[in-house]
């Protein structure tokens, strides 16, 4: 069966990891979580001290990233994928409310996008690859040919972002974090470079009230009819 490329964009939480991550599983197609990359490069300026009072140190960071490698390995039981930084595993450190706090900001930089963008298209060389973020369809992989824009409204996004939070042992707020989603949502959107918007040739999922299996069974049944 060909091997495509398969594009998942929307909003911060709207459940675009969880869904592009089983169907990877599903379909035996590798999975990559571009957010994680935008997160481990701000891990890294956190870390570094290239950031203060919520703001970033552009040039500082810049000058840095041939320095900064971000990868994936497949760990735990279930398989599921860690991030790594510089070869260390940082994947809960880059779910932190911290991180979250300044990672938009981070992704706002070009020369951010243009090197995680190099990496992203690296991993899509052989296609038969899900990957989730905010500009996949329309600028990694303009060429992909199944895209998917999800899309569900802020308060739903926040409540099951708490429960993710929680379940990791972090504690949190509904208001910080709904908070949170809208400040992301508007700087996803409203950057100059490869903001967030749904392409055109992208199928909208407004999955507000569809359970995981209904979205899984939407998304196999679209993924069937492109590799058709
Ligand atoms: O998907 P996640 O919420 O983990 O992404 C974290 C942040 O990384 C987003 O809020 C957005 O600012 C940025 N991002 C991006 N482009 C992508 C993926 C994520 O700008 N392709």
């Amino acid at each position: 069966m060909k091997k495509i490329i398969i594009a998942i964009d929307g909003y911060s939480s709207s459940g675009k990891s969880t869904m592009a991550r089983d169907l990877a599983r599903r379909i035996g197609y590798v999975y990559v979580d571009s957010g994680a990359m935008y997160r481990a490069v701000t891990l890294y300026a956190l870390r570094n001290g290239m950031t203060s009072a919520g703001n970033v140190d552009k040039e500082v960071l810049v000058r840095a990233l041939p320095d900064i490698s971000v990868s994936f390995m497949a760990a735990g039981e279930d398989g599921v994928q860690h991030t790594l930084l510089n070869g260390e595993d940082v994947e809960k450190e880059i779910r932190s409310m911290e991180v979250s706090g300044m990672v938009s900001p981070v992704a706002v930089i070009p020369e951010v996008r243009h090197h995680l963008v190099a990496l992203q298209r690296k991993f899509g060389e052989e296609r038969g690859i899900v990957m989730d973020g905010r500009d996949i369809g329309t600028t990694v992989f303009p060429d992909a040919e199944m895209k998917v824009f999800v899309d569900a409204t802020p308060e739903v996004r926040a409540e099951r972002r708490v429960k993710e939070l929680l379940e990791k042992g972090e504690e949190v707020d509904y208001d910080s974090v709904l908070k949170n989603i809208r400040e992301r949502d508007y700087i996803d959107t409203h950057r100059e470079e490869s903001p967030l918007t749904k392409a055109s040739d992208a199928v909208v999922l407004d999955n507000d009230n569809m359970t995981i299996p209904q979205q899984m069974d939407w998304l196999l049944d679209l993924y069937r009819e492109r590799v058709k």
